[in-house]
């Protein structure tokens, strides 16, 4: 089979021949994921390919192809599709390099297709314990593997880094990246730079210190590694980090420090720079976190290193002393954008705060950071000192509440977002929701490795107060949209409101289309100039990942990873090996495929009716219950015991039924290699009770609110 992009003119052929031979090393296979430095500067030339996560260094997520334009796209149709054997969340964007389109699913396979046929050449399973589900906040995810002179790279959710033989997906080498005793995970995608490959994780809710990593591509030998926060003191540690010490207080160094650099990571080879994001501390609370204040450094900062050594260049960070949960791990890309008559090369992200930044790539003096979306937590940002000017009644106590937007999934999460040269506009998914806090009590506070620890509670009668307040915002998810946004004049200029809540990634086209799935089973094109609808088709299922775009013998293929938390209004279940109808589903102009209609065996993830059995508990054993729930229990499966997720929504659990039951499933792990881990030794059987009379309570109140919204004329 030939490669894809030998079909394009005949000078770019000759170039991109010349180019492919080198990169390779010898004549083009099937398979050969033949990605070096040369070919990936040279993406451009080669516009067939989709070589990388976001494509190319800068991480824009343009593609240069016009196959597919406004004019045709209404014949656009699926050709194939590949059923994906998880329901949990699918988050990666399709790698295609040398004819065969990667991607990795929930629990961190890997699956390799012939992009043209489908045909799956060869899949990977790292076999990760399904226990170390217990420490992912937020669902089993992986965004997608990096291609690299044969080889494919990818991140394990249990902290491991391990390449992948590009033809045979066999392990060529396998590195433990992380303490594999502590809570650490990963579900990010390498990225190479320069030979190496880079690597971050997660766990900053969980007692880690955040860090990434440099690997030799060829062989995983470290090459250097930068911490984001400091360690205790008389530990080995570095100017830059001895300067952060002074912006903590207290043993902090007891709870890791957090900080974890979990998503974005970007090569700017121009500055030779990698920059990335970083997350929360341990706790959100910052007056546990920090006794007596501080800005927490490296905490919620964007920052710079020399992508030879690792070391630092510069730091912005642009919330001192969080308190919400404010990751600035969000997607980062590069741009050159004319900005006051001159050209600037510049750093973008639209991070979880509301405010988009774009920096001086090189200095990482900020240029701008206008409001995208609601925030009432600051009012703007001050281009001088780089800080926010707060609103002080987003701060909270033990003894006060606040009610903050927006909420911690922020508004914009790691969904990636995509950047059109052409018409000067970045594509990304908006969401707006808000969330109380109120600080924990001290003596409540207990750190537990295997459990979430913000140090805060989320519903409590001033949170309730502060919501039945005038011109308070309706609570949780209000709405979503795909938002056009002017990053060189600082303005939104068109937005697609979503029908249903929930982010999905995009990418742009040289023939000005914007694609984007969403969460009401669709997958959609958009004009990338006014935001017009031109193409839709049905995904029966949710969509959050990114699609890509690459060529195949002169056709355009587009591909996009479908699946996450349930299934969208109305659909059933057709796929026989996932629940929530996880695919990869693959485009071209006059595709006549089309979607099994008919459903499969198996129980579909969605039961209509709440039965749950009578509450006997206690008041008490629910307000703790509720507690232990919102730390333990409702980062996989929901707030209020409702899940919006492809796990189980525990108020229609049948375990109600028996606490023995119960205990089976939540201490004894009866259910672990569904990744329902044993929860033994991490909660007590009081505490374990307490939380079953909570659910119980919560369905039973969520049942009695069905049957009077039933019941209404
Ligand atoms: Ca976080």
């Amino acid at each position: 089979m030939h490669r894809s992009w030998v079909a394009g003119a005949a000078t770019m052929l000759i170039a991109a021949a010349a180019l492919a031979a080198t990169a390779a090393g010898g004549p083009q296979v099937r398979g050969a994921a033949a990605v070096d430095t040369a070919r990936q500067l040279a993406a451009d030339q080669e516009p067939g390919t989709w070589m990388s996560s976001g494509r190319t260094y800068d991480e824009q997520r343009y593609s240069p192809l016009t196959g597919i334009n406004r004019d045709n796209v209404g014949r656009l149709g699926l050709v194939w599709y590949g059923d994906v054997d998880t329901e949990r969340g699918q988050e990666s964007t399709p790698v295609v390099v040398d004819g065969v389109l990667y991607i990795t699913t929930a629990w961190s396979m890997v699956k390799a297709y012939d992009a043209a046929t489908g045909e799956k050449l060869w899949e990977y399973d790292p076999q990760v314990d399904r226990a170390v589900g217990q420490v992912a906040c937020c669902d089993v995810v992986n965004r997608g593997v990096a291609a690299w002179k044969g080889k494919i790279y990818l991140g394990a959710l249990d902290g491991r880094l391990i390449a992948l033989d590009g033809r045979t997906g066999k392990v060529v080498w396998s590195v433990q990246t992380t303490d594999p005793t502590q809570p650490y995970t990963i579900t990010q995608v390498p990225r190479m730079v320069k030979g190496m490959v880079v690597i971050g994780n997660a766990g900053a809710e969980y007692t880690c210190r955040g860090y990434v990593t440099a690997y030799e591509a060829e062989t995983g030998k470290q090459a250097w590694r930068f911490y984001t926060v400091p360690d205790e003191p008389g530990k080995p540690t570095t100017p830059e980090l001895e300067a952060a010490r002074k912006t903590w207080n207290g043993p902090f160094w007891k709870f890791g420090g957090g900080a974890t650099a979990w998503d974005s990571i970007v090569y700017d080879p121009r500055t030779n720079l990698v920059f990335f994001g970083t997350g929360n501390g341990l706790s959100w609370a910052p007056d546990i976190r920090s006794p007596g204040g501080g800005d927490n450094l490296f905490t919620a900062s964007v920052i710079a290193v020399n992508a030879d050594t690792g070391r630092y260049v510069w730091h912005h960070q642009l919330v001192p002393s969080d308190a919400w949960d404010y990751d600035v791990t969000n997607p980062l890309m590069i741009a050159d954008l004319k900005i006051g008559g001159r050209v600037r090369h510049v750093l973008m992200q639209a991070p979880k705060i509301g405010f988009f930044y774009v920096w001086d790539a090189r200095t990482g003096k900020l240029i701008s950071a206008e409001q995208f979306a609601p925030a009432n937590w600051a009012t703007k940002i001050d281009l001088k000192t780089g800080r926010p000017v707060e609103n002080p009644a987003a701060r909270y106590t033990v003894d006060k509440a606040s009610l903050v937007y927006p909420a911690p999934l922020g508004a914009h999460n790691w969904h990636p977002m995509s950047y059109s040269p052409r018409t000067g506009l970045v594509y990304l998914p908006v969401t707006e929701n808000n969330t109380g806090f109120q600080q924990l009590a001290a003596d409540k506070f207990k750190v537990n490795a295997r459990t979430y620890n913000t140090g805060t509670i989320s519903g409590s009668a001033e949170i309730t107060k502060l919501y039945e307040a005038p011109g308070a915002p309706p609570r949780g998810n209000v709405k979503s949209y795909l938002q056009a946004w002017d990053p060189a004049a600082g303005k939104e200029v068109w937005r697609v409101d979503q029908k249903d809540f929930g982010p999905a990634g995009t990418m742009v086209t040289a023939s000005d289309i914007v694609f984007n799935g969403n969460w009401s089973g669709e997958f959609a094109a958009y004009d990338a100039r006014t935001g017009a609808k031109l193409w839709s088709a049905p995904t029966q299922a949710n969509v959050v990942a990114a699609p890509s775009t690459y060529t195949i013998a002169g056709q355009q293929y587009v591909a996009v990873l479908v699946g996450a938390r349930g299934l969208p209004k109305g659909q059933v279940r057709t796929n026989p090996l996932s629940a929530n109808n996880s695919r990869l589903l693959v485009y071209k102009l006059g595709g006549t495929a089309s979607l099994p209609t008919a459903a499969t065996s198996g129980p579909s993830t969605i039961t209509t009716k709440l039965d749950p059995p009578l509450f006997t508990g206690t008041n008490e054993q629910v307000i703790d219950g509720q507690g232990s729930y919102a730390r333990v229990c409702a980062g996989c499966h929901g707030p209020n015991a409702a899940a919006d997720k492809s796990i189980p929504d525990v108020r229609y659990s049948t375990t109600l039924r028996s606490i023995s039951d119960w205990n089976t499933v939540v201490m004894d792990g009866s259910r672990a290699s569904r990744g329902m881990a044993a929860f033994r030794g991490i909660i007590g059987r009081e505490e374990s009770e307490n939380i079953f009379h909570y659910v119980i309570s919560q369905a039973n109140k969520d049942k009695a609110a069905e049957q009077a919204k039933a019941a209404r004329p």
